[in-house]
């Protein structure tokens, strides 16, 4: 049976009236499973005027009551891990135990959030000039949108609406209208914890949802995550109109693999780090860069070996290591960028196309596959292919692998592999990109730090979670007081000193 989703409004469900849907598949078996709404303009207005409505008594509730509703948030997503892990897993096709750490790494934004009460905290000057002190305040917004991609159907939502709710805002999100099922269901936890109805919606949609989101003037930020062109166009469309805007995009994350590096220990975890969520992920690894021929021979070897073990089945299966991409338009760009890689020269090691699944014959798959001697002239190796490839590109030395991930137009994440402390010392500061690892293949940081790449993986000035994500979110106003009022008497007509 085909299940009919709804938009969550005000603390309640509400009906589509626009007339338009999206199918929303199970990619284990190539079935449409769902209808999801697609919003009018009138009805995005209509809930950002519920989110307005509901905002400033948020806004009053002190910070340490807050946090309660999110501490209970937390306790409510525990208690219901394993379905809300299974209901992900149906949509988007990664694996239950994937699934799961996706919820997981969002939950860990909301623990973050929990230390609002510290975080909002302000600064203080006693004494600036006679009489006179000085001090700050973070104050919310007031109504501010999150737009999610389909990759990380819990963990992208959770980091936008954590810092966004503790800190006095009401939010909207727009999910990705691939697998909506899940976000839906943090919406009724999320009352369910506490929060007054109104403080977080769900409104589903396409362009059209988002442009309502982008040009209306009660929004007063956007934060996106998705594809690169999208994520520009989200910056530019949300900045022209006056909002402050962080969207993050795409991804070609490289990891360098010195010499002295233990090269089955490498090959372990490029396997995991680049087919995981069939690659489905802006921190996978898509291009490993082994430093002389002799480490790349040998990368390769253990690389292949690996590659063919690999065990790709239904998501649900609990034996398979990655599970079918989350639509057939995904199968078909990356058989595309396979081809173009086998016509441009490079040399395709491992074929994963036409895999099938048994039993599942008519779902996504897609085999995982590995390219050697990629060139950086090619489109697999320029292009974000977002499926289970992995290429190799050969460096001749430790400078040319650097300069390869320097380089490039992406700059999300990037590792380097290697025992000696000078090599990673050096990477670590001269690397253009933003998220670094050593010796950890996909270094997304933990909540209270920030995440977030360079050059055009992202678009904006404040990082997601950590500390920037509470300055994205608030206004800063700085109070200047003199009290008592007449203790010094000032000229009006000069520049106040604190003489
Ligand atoms: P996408 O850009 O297709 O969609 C993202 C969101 O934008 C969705 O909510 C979608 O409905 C909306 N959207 C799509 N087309 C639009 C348009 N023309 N106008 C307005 N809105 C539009 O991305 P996706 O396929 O859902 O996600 C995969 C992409 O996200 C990959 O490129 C991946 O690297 C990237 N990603 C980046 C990060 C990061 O932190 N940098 C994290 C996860 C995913």
């Amino acid at each position: 049976m085909v299940r009919e989703l709804t938009h969550f409004i005000g603390g309640q469900h509400v009906p589509g009236t626009s007339g338009r849907f999206g199918d929303v598949y199970d990619p284990n078996i190539g079935q449409v499973q769902a209808r999801v709404p697609l919003a009018s303009r009138a009805e995005v207005e209509a809930v950002i005027a519920n989110a307005e409505a509901a905002q400033p008594a948020w806004a009053a509730t002190n910070p340490q009551r807050r946090a309660r509703v999110l501490m209970k948030f937390l306790t409510l997503v525990n208690d219901e891990i394993d379905s809300l892990a299974a209901l992900l897993s149906s949509e988007h096709g990664k694996t239950i135990a994937d699934a799961k750490g996706d919820i997981q790494r969002g939950l860990e934004v909301i623990e973050f959030a929990v230390g609002i009460p510290h975080l909002l905290k302000g600064e203080y000057t006693e004494s600036a000039g006679t009489g006179i002190d000085v001090y700050s305040m973070r104050q919310p917004l007031g109504v501010v949108a999150g737009i999610t991609p389909f990759n990380f159907p819990a963990m992208i939502p959770l980091w936008k609406a954590g810092p966004a709710l503790a800190t006095g805002n009401a939010f909207v999100l727009k999910p990705s209208e691939r697998d909506p099922s899940v976000p839906m269901r943090l919406a009724e936890l999320f009352l369910e914890a506490g929060l007054p109805a109104g403080v977080f919606n769900v409104v589903n949609g396409d362009k059209e949802a988002v442009d309502t989101i982008l040009h209306d003037p009660r929004i007063k930020a956007v934060g996106f995550v998705g594809s690169t062109p999208i994520a520009q166009y989200i910056y530019e469309t949300a900045t022209a109109n006056g909002k402050r805007a962080q969207c993050f995009g795409g991804a070609k994350n490289h990891a360098i693999v010195m010499p002295d590096a233990d090269l089955d220990d490498v090959a372990d975890q490029l396997i995991g780090a680049g087919y995981g969520s069939a690659g489905e992920r802006c921190m996978a690894i898509s291009v490993a860069v082994p430093v002389g021929e002799e480490t790349a021979d040998r990368l390769v070897e253990k690389l292949t070996e690996r590659v063919h073990k690999l065990n790709v089945g239904r998501s649900d299966d609990p034996g398979a290591d990655y599970g079918p991409l989350v639509g057939l338009d995904g199968v078909d760009r990356v058989q595309k960028y396979v081809q173009q890689g086998i016509d441009e020269g490079a040399e395709l090691v491992v074929d994963g196309r036409g895999l099938t699944v048994d039993g599942a014959e008519d779902g996504y798959f897609v085999g995982a596959t590995l390219f050697d001697r990629v060139g950086k002239e090619m489109s697999i190796y320029k292009e974000e292919i977002f499926g289970p490839v992995l290429t190799v590109v050969r460096a001749a030395d430790y400078e040319e692998g650097l300069r390869l991930a320097n380089d490039h137009e992406y700059g999300n994440g990037v590792a380097i592999f290697t025992r000696d402390g000078d090599t990673a010392r050096d990477f670590a500061a001269r690397v253009q990109v933003g998220m670094v690892g050593i010796n950890v293949p996909i270094p997304v940081p933990i909540a209270y730090y920030t995440f977030g790449g360079w050059k055009r993986s992202g678009f904006g000035d404040l990082n997601q979670h950590g500390p920037d994500s509470i300055r994205f979110y608030t206004k800063t106003k700085t109070v200047t007081q003199r009290w008592p009022a007449g203790l010094k008497e000032s000229n009006s007509f000069v520049i106040p000193t604190m003489e």
